[in-house]
């Protein structure tokens, strides 16, 4: 089967080559999915750019009716979409149908939220004048999206509140996991969306997603994904608006009097969600050396619990990672550790796995500054161990990696921990819970100037980030003019 784009409210094979989607469950070809060139992205662009008074002309609420018809429509093929993404992408069923459920709550909540952005009437000194700031759209949207939540962060980050904003949107999601993207599309092509206001190109980033960024007619970017691309993107948007979401690497800091047992039950249950492929995952965790050994012989207790193995079984917790570089990555960064002596706690089961994507979860203990597990994302199933012995070696670990996502502090003591994450510069900061834990109303994002990127996504942020303010200044004349 070939999932095609959907441009124009069409569906295209695209003008360029066509390529396997092989899954990473058991290496099968589950169908074939078109790459599409910049010649695709300019129809996309274009149908967008003439389309796009139609969605910015409509009201609030017409645009949240048909963002309802589009979660509406997700939700009825629920079963259907989280197939296909377990199969395209390795993740466990149960997460999958999560993911899809999210994806359909996005375009409700986008729906809901936009209902309630009131504009502004601004004061003014000059009694004669009327300033209103109107929020209107920015135009053609060009989205390029990762893999590690093909249809959650898509949506939840971008497509849904770009069209509650009144934006047209052409999405160029990861060549990876763009068969699943090309069914979502099916939902909305059911819908009362006019045609041309989203488009979905399927290609290489280098190609497709290159196409996107220059092009004359997009106005503005929204990106999520590694450092390095967010970088090439950010150079090549010249002055277009750019939505950076980046990488991160955590810490997670487990200061003296933690909760120990709290802290390793929060870190085992979070960070082998996804396989540890999340931006926000725990990645790497700061210690204080006086609890160290208990919270390691705590978190070994519980990683026993994490069963790898077929993700279409409901008991399995871990599914395969999605690619051959992610699996490489932790291998390497493994390796890297224990050259340097940091010391594997975690034991393999030795068992055979259908593809080498089956990566088991890993505890690494004794992991010191210069290693990459400190320094660099894993984006993997893995919990470094990194002790420290006082404050200003903490310090020195945080900023020893260039990452300022998101962080952890666990301490009994809240206003210690509180007046800590006051201190810490990320874009937020967990008190006693997992670095990962989000819902889609509350803004994430990177601190600006770090590797992280910059700009705030979920909720009303999404929606103030895919918008701008537009004033209209009203003089009062003749009769109505005060002296
Ligand atoms: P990636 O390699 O940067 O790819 C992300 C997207 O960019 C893909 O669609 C990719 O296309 C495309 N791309 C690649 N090169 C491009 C170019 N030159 N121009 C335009 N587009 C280009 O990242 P990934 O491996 O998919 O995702 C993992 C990364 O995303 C991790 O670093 C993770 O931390 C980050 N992430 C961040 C957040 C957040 O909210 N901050 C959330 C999720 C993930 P191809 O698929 O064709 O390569």
């Amino acid at each position: 089967m070939l999932y095609k784009m959907y441009i124009n409210g069409e569906w295209h094979k695209g003008n360029g080559e066509e390529q396997n989607v092989v899954s990473p469950v058991n290496g099968e070809v589950i169908g074939q999915i078109p790459l599409g060139t910049a010649e695709d992205v300019d129809l996309a662009v274009k149908a967008a750019d003439a389309s796009k008074h139609l969605i910015e002309n409509m009201t609030v609420f017409e645009r949240a009716e048909i963002l309802n018809q589009i979660a509406d429509a997700v939700s009825k093929r629920q079963q259907e979409l989280a197939e296909l993404l377990t199969r395209e992408h390795g993740k466990p069923i149960t997460e999958a149908l999560g993911e899809v459920a999210t994806t359909a709550q996005a375009f409700r909540e986008a729906g809901e939220q936009i209902k309630w952005m009131n504009s502004e009437i601004i004061p003014t000194r000059d009694k004669n004048k009327r300033a209103f700031a109107y929020r209107r759209p920015k135009g053609v949207y060009g989205v390029i999206s990762p893999w590690n939540f093909p249809l959650g962060s898509a949506s939840t980050y971008y497509i849904a509140p770009g069209l509650a904003a009144g934006n047209a949107i052409v999405w160029v999601p990861a060549t990876s996991t763009s068969a699943v993207a090309s069914e979502f599309m099916k939902c909305v092509e059911e819908t009362d969306l006019p045609k041309g206001i989203l488009n979905l190109v399927i290609g290489r980033g280098p190609v497709a997603g290159d196409a996107l960024v220059v092009h004359e007619r997009t106005s503005a970017i929204g990106f999520t994904g590694s450092t390095k691309t967010g970088e090439i993107i950010h150079s090549r948007a010249g002055a277009k608006s750019v939505l950076l979401e980046l990488g991160g690497n955590g810490p997670t800091i487990v200061f003296e009097d933690a909760d120990i047992e709290h802290a390793a039950t929060s870190l085992v249950d979070a960070s082998f969600v996804n396989a540890g492929q999340i931006c926000t995952s725990t990645e790497r965790v700061l210690v204080h050396e006086s609890v160290a050994d208990g919270f390691a012989e705590a978190l070994m207790e519980r990683i026993e619990n994490i069963k790898l193995g077929d993700p279409f079984d409901e008991t399995t917790v871990m599914g395969p990672v999605h690619n051959a570089n992610t699996a490489e990555t932790v291998a390497d960064h493994v390796k890297d550790a224990v050259i340097k002596g940091a010391k594997v706690l975690s034991k393999t089961c030795g068992q055979e796995w259908p593809t080498e994507m089956y990566v088991e979860p890993v505890i690494v203990d004794y992991v010191t500054k210069e290693m990459k597990l400190n320094t660099e994302e894993t984006f993997g199933p893995i919990i470094p161990i990194v002790r420290y012995k006082d404050k200003d070696e903490l310090i020195e670990l945080i900023e020893s990696s260039p990452y300022r996502l998101s962080s952890a502090v666990f301490s009994r003591n809240t206003e210690k921990a509180l007046k800590f994450a006051e201190s810490l510069k990320f874009g937020f900061v967990h008190i006693n819970e997992a670095s990962n834990y989000w819902e889609t109303q509350i803004p994430a994002g990177g601190t600006a100037g770090s590797a992280s990127g910059y700009g705030r996504s979920g909720g009303r942020a999404s929606i103030e980030e895919m918008s701008e303010v537009c004033t209209v200044i009203l003089s009062m004349t003749g009769e109505n003019k005060d002296e």
